[in-house]
């Protein structure tokens, strides 16, 4: 399989007909490779053309922390939480989007993909509210999990699995791949690989690097084991807990023919994801409206418009 390396900064959707069964995003890590790597807590905004869109949160703003980890007592108080219905009234008529706003009442066709992306779980709160909203929107998404948090949650790992999402690998403990040794970072895919084989029997070649920090002997590695890095074209900000208008508005804008979002499922901003719950309803009104189709990342390129 021919991997290509692109040397500049735009992520690259390479088509069905150039590679087989599923669509492998490459990006090249200029930034990375030419700047000191990402220091954990950092997330790395890789959008081409972010600098002055409004909503844009500077880089210097911290990815959520990890709520996952092994010291924090996250785990402990969400394997309590039942899985949490959207009662309040987060239906498409009783909280129209922005789209409806345009007073477009009717169908818009699809002419364009787009892949919602959602990282860092499995967790028993935030994702089956996610896969709640999805599946009123008949949307299918990709989820890049953590290793760990399937262990911890299972069940909600093959609820994505069966209602029809794809999954990629995101570490085991949501490491940034930049500071491990090659062994190390063997271990933390692998691991996860097995996880996620033991509750859906399978697992995709997809990887996405937390804080999307690889750099060059990385993606070497991953590429030439058969692996596919997946980066976004448009980061949400939800882990900061950004304004769910604000999310939308931002995704609107940024988001283009072939386009991935990234958004969250588990942590953010002191644990909450409540206002990608109230987005993501709004989100996927609005880009619908706007002629989207949604995919997961392995059908992005395939059926052509
Ligand atoms: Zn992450």
């Amino acid at each position: 399989m021919a991997i290509r390396i692109l040397s500049d900064r735009k992520l690259v959707v390479l088509g069905a007909s150039l590679l087989s069964a599923t669509t492998i995003v490459m990006f090249s890590l200029h930034a990375a490779e030419t700047r000191q790597p990402l220091s954990a807590g950092q997330h790395e905004t890789r959008t081409p053309n972010n600098a002055s869109v409004p909503g844009v949160v500077p880089e210097q703003a911290t990815h959520a922390k990890y709520t996952g980890d092994p010291k924090s007592s996250q785990e402990a108080g969400s394997t309590t939480a039942p899985a949490v219905q959207p009662t309040d009234g987060r239906t498409p008529e009783s909280k129209p989007g922005a789209a409806a706003q345009q007073g477009n009442s009717g169908a818009v066709k699809a002419t364009k993909q787009v892949a919602l992306t959602f990282d860092d779980g499995p967790d028993s709160k935030y994702t089956p509210m996610v896969l709640d909203i999805l599946k009123q929107y008949e949307v299918k998404a990709t989820f890049f999990v953590v290793g760990r948090q399937v262990v911890n949650h299972p069940d909600v790992l093959k609820r994505i699995h069966d209602e029809g999402h794809s999954i990629g690998n995101h570490s085991w403990d949501h490491a940034n791949l930049t500071k491990l040794s090659p062994n190390q970072i063997q271990k933390e895919i692998k691991s996860t690989d097995e996880a996620i084989e033991k509750v859906i029997g399978s697992y995709s070649p997809m990887v996405r690097a937390p804080y999307g920090a690889v750099n060059a002997s990385i993606k070497r590695n991953l590429t030439s084991a058969g692996r596919e890095l997946v980066n976004w074209t448009v980061d949400t900000k939800d882990w900061t807990g950004a304004a769910s208008a604000d999310m939308v508005e931002l995704a609107r804008k940024r988001t283009k023919n072939g386009g991935i979002i990234l958004m969250h499922s588990f942590g953010g901003k002191n644990g909450k994801l409540d206002n990608t719950i109230e987005a993501l309803p709004l989100m996927i009104e609005a880009l619908k409206q706007d002629g989207y189709a949604f995919v997961t990342v392995p059908e992005l390129g395939v059926k052509k418009e």
